[in-house]
């Protein structure tokens, strides 16, 4: 690990001019996506950035009709909110408790690790990522492989996830890490019905078909017959493309039983 400078801002502003001051600055949140990098030295940041003096940003609670999930919010502290009972259970199932006590809703979009759950769970329930500077849909949060819009000096705030009628996510889990194989999240809001998928691809994507299906009868055989193409999935030592594609399938109609 290489020698950095450490941080520790009282204020979002603050953190901002330190993160501008150096293009090798990074932030640091609950450290458990940055720590390992910079041990095997994948990341060299010049300084970090703690975000442990802004404890207004752990906020969670309902705002109108969202959720507001603050940047710094543990998923154990998502996992016990009682607003959005799908995205409660999805945080409840991240890692291990080691994760769920340290890990933040900001630290892990901004990583956007593509087999991470929280990508689901934004853009399934439409949600808006507010940053230091402007507001995100989580449409166009995510872009690509542990790529997201985020510029290198900005400052996610918090998250803003709109209530739904009702939502579930259904998770294929690596055996060891929990990570997702294959997740779908599916929401039915005022909006129509939403799924999204995360695991399978560079990033988190929806599910147009399965969307219109659903949005006509929201039950699982509403799903029978539809077939994601396995040629745009991900295929590792885990799952191959044709395994996700079935998995898809199989995770949609749970998470619309559950639903
Ligand atoms: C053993 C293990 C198992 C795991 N299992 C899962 C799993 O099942 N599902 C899952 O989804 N994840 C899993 N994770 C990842 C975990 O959720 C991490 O908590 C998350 O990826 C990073 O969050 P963090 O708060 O620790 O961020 P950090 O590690 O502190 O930071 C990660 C990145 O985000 C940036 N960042 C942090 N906060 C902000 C902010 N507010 N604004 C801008 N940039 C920011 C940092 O600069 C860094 O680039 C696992 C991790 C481990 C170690």
């Amino acid at each position: 690990m290489k020698n950095f400078q450490f941080h520790r801002p009282k204020s979002v502003a603050e953190a901002v001019v330190l993160l501008k001051a150096s293009a090798a600055a990074k932030v640091l949140a609950g450290g458990q996506s940055l720590l390992p990098m910079m041990k095997l030295d994948m990341a060299q940041p010049s300084d970090l950035v703690s975000l442990a003096g802004l404890a207004d940003l752990r906020a969670v609670r309902v705002d109108g009709k969202n959720l507001l999930v603050g940047a710094l919010a543990t998923h154990a502290e998502v996992a016990r909110s009682t607003a959005i009972p799908g995205l409660a259970a999805l945080a409840g199932a991240i890692g291990d408790a080691q994760v769920r006590n340290r890990g933040t809703i900001g630290g892990s979009i901004s990583h956007a690790d593509p087999a991470a759950d929280y990508p689901a769970a934004l853009v399934g329930l439409g949600a808006t990522v507010a940053t230091d500077r402007r507001r995100i849909p989580a449409d166009s949060f995510f872009t690509g492989l542990f790529q997201s819009a985020l510029e290198p000096d900005e400052l996610i705030t918090a998250v803003h996830f709109p209530v739904p009628e009702r939502c579930a996510y259904a998770k294929f889990a690596h055996r060891a890490s929990k990570f997702a194989v294959v997740g779908v999240m599916v929401a039915k809001t005022a909006g129509g019905v939403r799924v999204a998928v995360t695991g399978a691809g560079p990033s988190a994507f929806r599910v147009p078909e399965m969307e219109a299906a659903l949005g006509k009868k929201f039950a699982p055989e509403a799903l029978d017959g539809i077939e994601v193409a396995a040629d745009r999935l991900q295929s590792d030592s885990e799952a191959s493309s044709e395994f996700r594609a079935h998995l898809i399938g199989v995770m949609a109609r749970r998470a619309v039983a559950a639903a």
